[in-house]
């Protein structure tokens, strides 16, 4: 969360974040200071900021509607301080639906990036790109008719720097697509990725050297951006053809829904299970997770039976569900263990550990790959 809805667009709700008025601050500091008086520059700077995120939002708008097109799902487009991220469900995956829907932004960015400035060149005369350029460089002083100049140049910026070839900008998933024509994928993001840390190590000592605070900044969310994008695909590659059954509990703790909360507290203390599913016979009723028994300690005390607190509303798998797709779901809803349930009866839970532990079992002993499908 963290976040304010401001309107929604086919569908797509596109959010602010809680942090984004901070752009605004600064856009009013840095216009304001050499302005006279301060509040013109502040008004200025504050203007245009909105102005070139409603651009973001178009930017982010195009990305989201192509994957569309592709069969993906949009849930939001959160606006942050350093730009727009529109949030996924399943990124479009052929190489050439990725590198459309990555080109989409960038695309959007220019076109609107020339379409001001033909319009610039249409309603102002031509100097007035050289008295923008000094007002801004040198501190001069700022002119409403230099709005449609400014914004201009950085959709045509927004364009450019999002083409440069490094996770998480465009361009690293359009390196990734066309990487990805000529080598499997896994390889080709372990390349895109490798690209985009040398490149995210370049801008770093640039800003290191140019005393530019903004460029490290830039370079170290390059860095971890290209790195989160490995492990993404390192762990979907790692678990890719893995079904639940070769990963869950087996035995877990059941709890019976008659059974007081203060057992439930007693196995908690015994081992090191924090979720509890509760069955009657080999039948699931109902979850209860840790903070569901905490909740219910604090509010109806250990004698409490436990169908009156368990959570009747709950994910559940199949023995033959995709583990990387449920490991997605997972993180996803911030479930800790989801119940393996076959034809109404219950086998077993799948835990993060499990997960965790399958992931790492695959990564240190490659020749259980070969395992795969004939377990
Ligand atoms: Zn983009």
């Amino acid at each position: 969360m963290g976040s304010l809805k401001l309107v929604t667009v086919k569908g797509i709700p596109i959010r602010m974040h809680i942090t984004f008025p901070l752009i605004l601050v600064w856009a009013a500091i840095q216009f304001g200071s050499g302005q006279n008086p301060f509040w013109r520059g502040a008004v200025f700077g504050i203007v245009v900021v909105v102005l070139l995120f409603v651009c973001v939002v178009l930017h982010e708008l195009a990305h989201s509607l192509v994957a569309i097109q592709f069969g993906s799902r949009v849930n939001e487009i959160v606006l942050l301080p350093l730009g727009g991220v529109a949030q996924m469900e399943r990124v479009p995956e052929r190489p050439y639906q990725e590198l459309l829907m990555s080109l989409a932004g960038p695309v959007a960015s220019g076109l609107i990036g020339v379409g001001l400035s033909f319009l610039t060149l249409f309603l102002f005369p031509l100097r007035i790109w050289t008295a923008f350029l000094q007002a801004i460089s040198s501190g001069g002083t700022l002119s409403w008719s230099y709005l449609l100049p400014y914004l201009a140049i950085t959709n045509l910026f927004l364009a450019g720097f999002n083409l440069l070839p490094a996770f998480p900008m465009d361009g690293g998933r359009v390196l990734r697509a066309i990487l990805a024509t000529v080598m499997p994928y896994g390889r080709a993001t372990a390349l895109a990725v490798r690209i985009g840390q040398v490149l995210a190590w370049g801008l770093g000592l640039l800003g290191l050297f140019s005393r530019d605070v903004f460029l490290i900044l830039v370079a170290l969310f390059v860095y971890a951006g290209a790195t989160q994008e490995g492990r993404m695909v390192q762990l979907k590659t790692a678990l890719a053809g893995l079904r639940v059954r070769q990963a869950y509990s087996h035995s877990p703790q059941a709890v019976h829904p008659e059974d007081p909360l203060s057992h439930v507290v007693d196995l908690m203390l015994e081992g090191f299970q924090s979720d509890f599913p509760v069955c009657e016979g080999d039948r699931l009723v109902g979850m209860l997770t840790r903070t569901g028994v905490l909740r219910g300690l604090k509010e109806h005390g250990p004698q409490v039976p436990v169908h009156q607190i368990m959570q009747r509303n709950f994910l559940i798998v199949g023995p033959d569900d995709d583990l990387f797709e449920i490991q997605q779901r997972m993180s996803e809803s911030g479930a800790e263990a989801i119940p393996v349930v076959d034809a109404g009866t219950f086998l077993g839970l799948l835990t993060r550990q499990d997960l965790e532990e399958a992931f790492r079992l695959v990564t240190v002993y490659p020749s259980l790959l070969s395992r795969r499908n004939t377990l």
